[in-house]
């Protein structure tokens, strides 16, 4: 048996044979240019020609409600439109005298590189799209389209297989399908790249960082891919063969991943729902920044339980606008395609107040909703952002620091005005994107039966909650032997709430660290808790206990 390491990027595991995909060798462009004018309208016969396959493409993934899909394909339309792109690519032509083919590959490159050389690793991964598209407008060029090598893999019909790839294109997996693919490895690509998004969106395992010139000698030989841990596991010989499928098989059994090879995000995608499927609570992560997300990512986390949305106010000093926020928020969104990612309001207290609220003597429990509700049109801006990002997957939104049900009658009306206003300009959202409260004060456990009736979801915040029932604040060491979240007396808190919430039917999770504590996993599971929010390090940990 042989075992590869690499880093994971989609979770799941996935047993196949494994087949090293090529691609297409095309004329790549030795051909001699002819006069330039033809070369041109061969270019423009060639993009319109590529328009076409991805509008048919978007309607494909509009048929299969992929919206992430839909939303990728458009976004290499518009690249397709780019004048920026034509010009140059004419310049090449009638400047340098290049083919068409020639002239779009350099073009390519320079604008992919220009992507590269950004600092941020979101656009930075878009060079993959830049070359995707270019790619297919060569392939039309070449008129070896659609002939890629993976169409004729697709037609042997065999798979699934493991696929493994130098790079593998967005719009190449898609072609591809879930039915052949089982799982991927590759050696170029990030968790944020869009075959990454989609690889997580499709449920197919992957992990990259792979030497694939090294795998040459392992082709058709059968491996599991494990997508949580980035291992590939090759079989050598029979009885490592029995051993994979035996492993497989206890895997799915065990529930921890999907049922079928290829479908290892089946459960994760449902968010909560992986409790109703196999009894146990889901693991989701708490992050703040975009470091945490590749983390979170890596470690299998199912969904984002808290996402503490501060860190961009401490990183800018002030309070970010709408557009940086919306970037931060889709970004998460993005990489979590599909699973749920909770996006917590500001819980911003008296030490970092927004600007003009500075020099009233406030107490320290002057945060969270109580502030976001006096500075109501920071607070809209907020939820305008978060809802922005709720159109490119799915987002929940939570209210920390809630006391009382006019506090999230409150926060839910700016909500409805925030919504408002992106419906008249005309900007898409999620109509329904759910809306929670954190329970981290012993009032809003204690009427944890009335906020049931008005939030679509609890999340634990037992830091607080421990800190507030044991009246031992969170920062002063003097008070640690009373910050006891085991006491009876938070115990009891948090078993109130989870009764409330399973009354009224509305999902319960916890997000403080309590809910990494390994001496109360079978409690928490007992009560009912549907997900586990927790730092991306003690995810792997966690997941095997829960
Ligand atoms: C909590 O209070 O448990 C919590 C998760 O929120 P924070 O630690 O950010 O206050
Ligand atoms: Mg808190």
């Amino acid at each position: 048996m042989k075992e590869i390491k690499g880093t994971a990027i989609s979770p799941g595991t996935a047993l196949g044979r494994l087949y090293i995909y090529r691609r297409n060798e095309r004329a790549s462009g030795h051909e001699e240019a002819r006069e330039p004018e033809a070369e041109l309208q061969a270019f423009d016969a060639a993009a319109l020609k590529a328009r076409k396959d991805f509008r048919e493409l978007v309607s494909e993934a509009g048929s299969r409600k992929d919206r992430l899909g839909a939303e990728l394909l458009e976004s290499y339309l518009t690249m397709l439109s780019d004048e920026e792109f034509r010009s140059e690519v004419k310049e090449l032509i009638y400047g340098s005298g290049l083919s068409a083919m020639k002239a779009v590959n350099s073009v390519s490159e320079r604008f992919a590189e220009r992507l590269e050389g950004l600092e941020d690793e979101y656009l930075r991964s878009r060079s993959d799209d830049v070359r995707n598209v270019a790619s297919h407008v060569m392939d039309i060029l070449s008129e070896k389209y659609p002939g890629s090598v993976l169409s004729g893999f697709c037609a042997e019909g065999d798979g699934p297989y493991l696929l493994l790839a130098e790079e593998l294109l967005p719009t190449e997996l898609m072609r591809a399908g879930k039915g052949t693919v089982a799982g991927l490895v590759t050696r170029k690509g990030t968790a944020v790249s869009h075959t990454g998004i989609l690889a997580r969106s499709m449920g197919i395992p992957a992990m990259t960082g792979v030497d694939i010139e090294e795998l040459e000698a392992f082709e058709g030989a059968e491996a599991i891919l494990d997508g949580d841990q980035g291992r590939l596991i090759i079989g050598t010989d029979e009885a490592d063969l029995k051993d994979l499928r035996d492993q497989c098989r206890k895997e799915r059994e065990n529930g921890a991943f999907g049922q079928e090879a290829g479908t290892g995000m089946a459960c994760a995608a449902e968010g909560s729902d992986t409790r109703a499927a196999y009894g146990r609570p889901a693991i989701y992560a708490n992050v703040s920044g975009r470091e945490d997300i590749e983390a979170a990512l890596r470690s299998g986390a199912e969904g984002i339980g808290l996402f503490r949305t501060e860190f961009l106010y401490l990183k800018e000093g002030r309070m970010p606008d709408e557009e940086t926020q919306f970037q931060a928020y889709k970004e998460a969104v993005l990489a979590f395609s599909g699973r749920e990612v909770i996006i917590r309001t500001f819980d911003i207290g008296a030490d970092k107040l927004p600007e003009g609220a500075e020099g009233r003597d406030m107490s320290p429990d002057y945060r969270g909703i109580r502030v976001s509700l006096d500075n109501r049109d920071e607070f809209r801006t907020q939820l305008r952002a978060i809802l922005r990002a709720s159109a490119f997957g799915t987002a929940a939104v939570m209210y920390p620091m809630i006391t009382s049900v006019w506090e999230v009658r409150e926060a839910r009306a700016v909500m409805e005005e925030a919504k408002e206003e992106l419906r008249l300009s005309g900007i898409p959202f999620d109509e329904h994107i759910r809306q929670g409260i954190m329970v981290e004060t012993p009032a809003a456990a204690l009427i944890s039966d009335l906020l049931s009736r008005e939030a679509d979801f609890f999340s634990l915040g037992t830091n607080d909650l421990t800190a507030y029932t044991m009246a031992s604040g969170r920062i002063d060491e003097h008070m640690e032997a009373y910050l006891d979240g085991h006491h009876e007396a938070v115990l009891r808190l948090i078993d109130m709430t989870a009764r409330a919430a399973r009354e009224s039917g509305i999902g319960i999770g916890i997000c403080g660290e309590l809910a990494a504590d390994p001496e109360l996993t079978d409690r928490f599971r007992e009560m009912g808790i549907d997900e586990l929010s927790v730092s991306p390090l003690l995810i792997p940990a966690l997941k095997e206990r829960r």
